[in-house]
């Protein structure tokens, strides 16, 4: 059996990206994905532009719409609509066309994929991965990328990511019209999710809705009775919605993303963003550096993949740690968090900010110790 130098389990957004910077520097790659091809997918499918820096080709054909505004509501009331005005605007995007349009790239670019590759069993044996899929075919790499997503069992059995996985609990659907939503705006509700929102974003001609509760709830989201409140503001009727609902796992603490040989990225890695459920900015930052680590450490710079872990800390992993803190407190106590952080004349400018990742939650938060302190130094002297 040829020994590939790289398997990447699971082909979404992470295993993509990772596939086309490898493949790109002419390493022999492969996908093992367990479907067929790219599937409609629960995601929300909001992007920030930031994230063209990534790729050397041009992502804007798979954009459906650019976003220019924001608009925030408790209970469909109190609206504060925010401008997004800087350079990196945010996009929405079909899950399915953006995680096609990254294989094929990956693909054009030399990398294999095996489809309806449902890996049930990874081994090393002699520093070489061997990995099977339930109908029994094997793979053997020099270094395998976890890039299964949220429900991925491998973490755990290599004792990777955080020693706690954090799961919010989401639904997606996708309505087949635009109903009352402005174009270029996407709708962030706060009031009818216990402990998350709701979101309203525009697509060519239809709309994606979905909602996340993400603080340590034990049951499911009651989705009908979300949706009933939500979408006639919307223009909608509930029965207009098909959708899923999914468990997303979120960050959840510094962790080691990395072993001899071995990586995690996206999901798998719990990256996602645990106020905003922003997942695919970090999806695609994971696969670039992965795969990066990677090329150093297959051209023998063995403590390249420590390195990963660090730069995923430095570059996502700070901010998030801000984001689970504003979370836990936000979510507790939404209404509060409503009036004093949405409703706040500068607020709804930085959360815009942050989706479109011109600012992180740690750049938002040296901001507010910044000014306490020197309001306390004020009022002292
Ligand atoms: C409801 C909802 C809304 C969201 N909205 C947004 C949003 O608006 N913006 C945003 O940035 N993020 C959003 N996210 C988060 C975002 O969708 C994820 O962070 C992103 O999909 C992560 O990509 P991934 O490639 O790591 O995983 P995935 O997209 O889950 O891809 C994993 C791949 O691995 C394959 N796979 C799984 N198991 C196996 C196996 N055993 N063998 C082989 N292959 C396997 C799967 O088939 C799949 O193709 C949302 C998430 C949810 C649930």
């Amino acid at each position: 059996m040829t020994i590939i130098d790289v398997a990447i389990i699971g082909g979404g957004a992470s295993g993509s990206s990772a596939a086309f910077h490898l493949a790109s520097k002419s390493k022999n790659v492969c996908i093992l994905e367990k479907n067929i091809s790219p599937q409609e997918r629960t995601c929300g499918g909001g992007v920030s532009a930031a994230v063209q820096n990534l790729f050397p080709f041009k992502l804007l054909p798979i954009v459906d719409e650019i976003i220019t505004n924001v608009e925030f509501s408790w209970c469909n009331t109190d609206k504060v609509v925010a401008e997004l005005s800087g350079a990196s605007p945010f996009w929405i995007v079909k899950r399915e066309n953006l995680d096609s349009f990254l294989l094929d790239q990956a693909l054009n670019s030399g990398c294999n994929l095996l489809s309806t590759f449902n890996v049930v069993d990874i081994k090393k044996k002699s520093n070489i991965w061997q990995i099977t899929a339930l109908d029994g075919r094997q793979i053997e790499a020099k270094a395998i990328i976890i890039a299964d997503g949220s429900q991925s069992p491998w973490p755990k059995t290599f004792n990777l990511g955080p020693s706690q996985p954090k799961f919010a609990f989401t639904f997606s659907g996708r309505i087949k019209r635009k109903g009352n939503l402005k174009s270029e705006t996407a709708r962030f509700e706060f009031g009818l999710v216990k402990n998350g929102f709701a979101w309203a974003f525009p697509l060519n001609n239809e709309v994606n809705i979905g909602m996340g509760t993400f603080l340590d709830n034990k049951n499911s989201i009651p989705v009908n009775e979300i949706l009933k409140s939500f979408l006639p503001d919307l223009g909608f009727d509930p029965s207009e919605v098909i959708g899923h609902k999914k468990k997303l796992r979120v960050w959840n603490g510094h962790c080691k993303l990395n072993g001899e040989g071995i990586l995690l990225v996206g999901d798998a890695a719990s990256l996602c963003d645990p106020f905003l459920a922003e997942g695919l900015r970090p999806a695609l930052i994971s696969g670039f550096e992965a795969a990066k680590s990677i090329i150093y450490w297959l051209d023998g710079e063995v403590d390249c993949l420590d390195a990963y872990t660090k730069i995923m800390k430095s570059n996502w992993g700070n901010s998030m740690a801000w984001g689970k803190r504003i979370s836990q407190v936000f979510y507790r106590f939404p209404k509060v968090g409503y009036q004093l952080g949405v409703k706040r004349p500068s607020a709804p400018k930085r959360i815009a900010q942050i989706l479109s990742g011109e600012m992180s939650y740690e750049d938002i938060a040296k901001r507010v110790i910044k000014r306490l302190l020197f309001q306390n130094q004020s009022s002292k002297s």
